[in-house]
């Protein structure tokens, strides 16, 4: 059987080892972690369980999807529902809104806020949903192989219908005037690690997929998730091996052989990479990261500051997902992006435990506390940042009437040092590479390395991107190249030629 070797049991790792496994593989996947995940990890204590890294289910039929494509029933492994609303939102001036599934709703909301935008919000999600449809279309759900098939005559007028030049705030400003709405239709550029202010307005998919398309959550919270892909690995006939970190990869006669480890190097027919591909290159192939194209500097996403926190008590008021902006948008986005510390960012709360109780101690909720910040290559004192964030984040919560400070019987945080450290995260960018228009599709480091055969990769900072449904599909888009390139050969199969 033809043998492949998966680095990473991160999401895009999982899903690539069992499309495999269905195509036909016989598949291992080698995982530096304790348990499988990687982002999307796990604190287990004292009777909470915390989700470490993504919280914000989107595009479920993707998700759905990777258990669909292989044959098996998505609801016998994840069991997932639609939150209404999709999150409440609290701006800077006191006031606060909810982005309800209802469409009459939702519009009284944003009419409360603006009068007449919820009409114009209408017009905003059938842009939002043409963006989303073209994109999934033309740029996310294919392999770009060569620089002409994203760039060919084919696929030109997609850049000008799905407003790649046009910068997302300008057309959420066109429909919206309030400051308030304009946060809140270009805060989830923030879900890929981008800037608002820069991001192309192909990106006003997100405000649509949020409202329209909806949030979604697993039982057991993201982590379920996981279990879910674990076991359909399991059931695919694909070994999982944890604590087991790669050294590098086998190099021989132009093609990757396998992996190295500290306790010998175990040899196969293709080996995919699902670790942080700029780390991967240069930790495991001891190559600096280079961008597609020569001559241009591959640009990094940020980081993030989070603190999960186990709460005594109450915890109503707040939504699975709250979004609280501070006081400066542009400038919290500016600094982020520059490397510099913000004195009253925006930042996320989770409560996990509002839609699944079981996550917590009885009487008890998670808080899990997202704060937007410059990556770890930031010039930055980290360990008085921590405190200095989270005072200011315990203080503005118990402004607003959610006062957690004598009721934390649980604390952990990763800092963007530890995401890079911890988790193998060049730079401890949480969502890797930046998704601007330079560094998407066939500029986006490819899902086959350049330089050896056999080699391939899967992950967030590989075509198409960041994010739960986005790591599927490239998982999707690998295994249909490795399929094609590197068909498997079965048991008792005679091969020719
Ligand atoms: C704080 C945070 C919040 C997020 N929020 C959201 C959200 O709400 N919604 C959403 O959709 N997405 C979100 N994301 C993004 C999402 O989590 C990621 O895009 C996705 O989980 C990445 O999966 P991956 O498989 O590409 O990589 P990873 O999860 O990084 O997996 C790579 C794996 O490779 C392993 N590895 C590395 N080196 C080695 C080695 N030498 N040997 C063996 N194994 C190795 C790592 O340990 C890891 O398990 C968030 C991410 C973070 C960090």
């Amino acid at each position: 059987m033809t043998r492949a070797l998966v680095l990473g049991a991160g999401i895009g790792g999982l899903s690539a080892a069992a499309r495999l496994a269905h195509a036909g593989y016989q598949v291992q996947v080698h995982e530096r972690l304790p348990r499988p995940g990687g982002r999307s990890n796990l604190i287990e204590r004292d009777g909470f369980r915390i989700d470490t890294g993504p919280s914000i289910l989107l595009m479920r039929d993707i998700v759905e999807g990777t258990f669909a494509d292989v044959g098996a029933d998505p609801a016998e492994y994840v069991s997932i529902r639609r939150l209404d609303p999709a999150y409440k939102v609290f701006f800077a001036d006191g006031s606060r809104m909810e982005a309800k599934v209802d469409r009459a709703e939702l519009r009284a909301e944003l009419d409360a806020i603006e009068p007449g935008a919820g009409a114009r919000f209408d017009d905003f999600a059938e842009i939002g949903g043409r963006l989303y449809r073209g994109a999934r279309e033309h740029f996310v759900e294919r392999n770009f192989r060569t620089l002409r098939e994203m760039f060919g005559i084919s696929n030109l007028p997609q850049f000008v219908s799905l407003r790649v030049y046009e910068p997302m705030h300008k057309l959420v400003g066109r429909h919206f005037s309030d400051e308030r709405l304009r946060q809140l239709f270009t805060f989830n550029a923030m879900y890929i690690g981008m800037n608002p202010f820069t991001a192309p307005a192909i990106y006003a998919l997100l405000p649509y997929n949020d409202t329209v398309e909806g949030v979604h959550f697993a039982d057991g919270g993201m982590y379920g998730l996981v279990e879910g892909l674990v076991r359909l690995c399991q059931d695919l006939g694909v070994e999982i091996v944890c604590d087991h970190p790669a050294t590098g990869v086998i190099e021989r006669n132009g093609r990757a052989a396998g992996l190295r480890f500290a306790d010998g190097d175990l040899e196969a027919d293709l080996t995919l990479v699902n670790a942080d591909w700029p780390w991967a290159q240069r930790r495991l192939l001891d190559r600096e990261p280079r961008h597609p194209l020569p001559g241009r500097k591959l640009r990094y996403g940020p980081s993030a500051m989070n603190f999960y926190l186990g709460v005594r008590g109450d915890l109503s008021g707040l939504r699975a997902h709250n979004v609280v902006f501070g006081g400066d948008y542009a400038g919290n986005f500016a600094d982020v992006f520059a490397g510099r510390v913000h004195e009253r960012p925006s930042y996320y709360v989770h409560v996990p435990t509002l839609v699944d109780p079981s996550l917590a101690p009885d009487g008890h909720h998670i808080a899990y506390v997202l704060v937007p910040h410059s990556n770890s290559d930031a010039p930055i004192d980290w360990a008085s940042e921590r405190d200095r964030v989270r005072d200011y984040v315990l203080t503005d919560l118990a402004d607003k009437g959610f006062d957690l400070r004598d009721r934390i019987v649980l604390e952990e945080v990763i800092d963007p040092p530890r995401w890079a450290e911890e988790f193998s995260l060049e730079r401890g960018a949480t969502f890797g590479l930046s998704h601007g228009v330079s560094q998407v599709g066939y500029l986006r480091p490819h899902n086959k390395d350049p330089h050896l055969d056999d080699l391939y990769y899967v992950g967030s900072s590989t075509h198409p991107g960041a994010g739960v449904p986005m790591v599927m599909l490239s998982a999707r888009l690998v295994t249909e190249r490795i399929a094609d390139e590197h068909p498997p050969v079965r048991l008792g199969q005679v091969v020719h030629g």
